[in-house]
C-alpha cells in the first residue's frame, strides 16, 4: 500500500484535496473521493467559475459542465449545458452509473437529474449577479447581441479538476466547470469531454486540464498526457509535452499561446503540473497527509 496521492487545479483545489484526502481515509474508492472533493467547490458559493455562485453566460445563465472517469474501468460520465442543478459532477456519475451512455446535454440532462432526485435550484448568488453585471463586457447597444470578451480574459475561467491515486493505486478524476463567464450560450469547453478536460487509466496515468477550453479541445490534452505516460513518460514530462503542444499549435495560427495549465498524477504516483506562460497557476497536492499549494513553473518550449 502506498500513499494515497490527489491533485487539484487552482487555490481553491486545497479545499477538493482536503475533502477528497477525508473520503478516503473514510474508506471511499478514488473515484468517489475525488467527487467528494470536485462537490465540496461546487457548493462554495465564494467559487466564480465551478457550481453553485458561477459566473453566468453571455445571457447570465449560470451553465455547468462536469465529467468524471474510473480508471479502474475507463467508465466515464458527462454532462454539458446544464441549467439550476448544481452538482453536475455527480450527474455525471450517474450517467455513467445508470445508463449506456456517456454524455448527456441541456434539457436531457435536467430531465435525467429530475428523474434521479435532484432539485431545481438557482445558481446564481447577489454576490455573483453583481460581480456578473460589473465585469460585463460593456455594449455599445444593450439591445444588440452582447459581445464577446476575448476567451483569454484571466479571471472569466477556473474549472476544479481533481485527480485522486487511493492506497492501492486506482486512480479516479473528475472535472466541474461553470467554463467560460460570458460565454455564448450553448458553447461548451473542454471539462465535460472525455480526452479533453479528463483522462483517466489506472495502467497508464491520470491527467486533467483548465483553462481556455477551446485550446484544450484542439490538442486532445488528457488523452495526449495520458498516452505519453503509457509510453512511459513522467508526469511532469507528459504535462510539459500537452504545454509544449498548445505552442506549437498557436505558432502555426500565429497567436499566442492561450492560458491553459494541465495536472497529472503518473502510474507511480507522482503528480505534476505545467502551463502556458502567462498563466499564473497554482493547484494543491496531498500526499499522505500532508497537503501544499504548489505554483506551477511556466513551460517555454523551445521552437
Ligand atoms: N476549461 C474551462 C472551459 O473552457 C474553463 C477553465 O478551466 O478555466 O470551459
Amino acid at each position: 500500500m502506498a500513499d494515497p496521492v490527489v491533485i487539484a487545479t487552482w487555490p481553491f483545489g486545497r479545499l477538493a484535496v482536503e475533502t477528497a484526502l477525508r473520503a478516503l481515509q473514510a474508506g471511499n474508492s478514488a473515484l468517489e473521493a475525488a467527487l467528494a472533493g470536485a462537490q465540496a467547490v461546487e457548493d462554495d458559493p465564494a467559487v466564480r467559475s465551478v457550481g453553485l455562485g458561477g459566473l453566468g453566460n453571455a445571457l447570465g445563465t449560470v451553465s455547468l459542465d462536469a465529467c468524471i472517469m474510473d480508471g479502474r474501468t475507463l467508465q466515464c460520465g458527462a454532462v454539458a449545458g446544464v441549467e439550476n442543478i448544481r452538482h453536475v459532477a455527480a450527474l455525471a456519475k450517474l450517467v455513467a452509473d445508470k445508463t449506456p451512455h456517456v454524455f448527456l446535454v441541456g434539457e436531457g440532462a435536467k430531465w435525467f437529474a429530475l428523474q434521479n432526485g435532484f432539485s431545481l435550484e438557482p445558481l446564481f448568488t447577489p454576490e455573483s449577479i453583481a460581480e456578473w453585471a460589473q465585469k460585463r463586457p460593456k455594449v455599445k447597444d444593450p439591445a444588440a447581441t452582447p459581445i464577446m470578451p476575448a476567451p483569454t480574459a484571466a479571471d472569466s475561467h477556473d474549472t476544479v479538476t481533481v485527480l485522486v491515486r487511493d492506497a492501492a493505486g486506482h486512480l479516479g478524476g473528475v472535472c466541474t466547470t461553470s467554463g467560460l463567464a460570458y460565454k455564448l450560450p450553448g458553447r461548451v469547453g473542454d471539462s465535460p469531454i472525455i480526452g479533453a478536460g479528463l483522462y483517466v487509466d489506472d495502467e497508464a496515468g491520470a491527467a486533467g486540464s483548465t483553462g481556455v477550453g477551446e485550446e484544450i479541445i484542439r490538442i486532445g490534452a488528457a488523452m495526449l498526457m495520458t498516452e505519453a505516460m503509457r509510453q512511459g513518460k513522467s508526469a511532469q514530462e507528459a504535462c510539459d509535452l500537452a504545454v509544449q503542444r498548445v505552442h506549437a499549435f498557436a505558432a502555426r495560427r500565429g497567436v499566442h499561446p492561450a492560458r491553459v495549465a494541465f495536472i497529472a498524477i503518473d502510474p507511480k504516483g507522482n503528480p505534476a503540473a505545467s502551463c502556458t506562460e502567462r498563466t499564473e497557476f497554482q493547484y494543491a497536492v496531498a500526499r499522505g497527509n500532508a497537503i501544499e499549494l504548489r505554483q506551477a513553473k511556466p513551460f517555454a518550449p523551445k521552437m
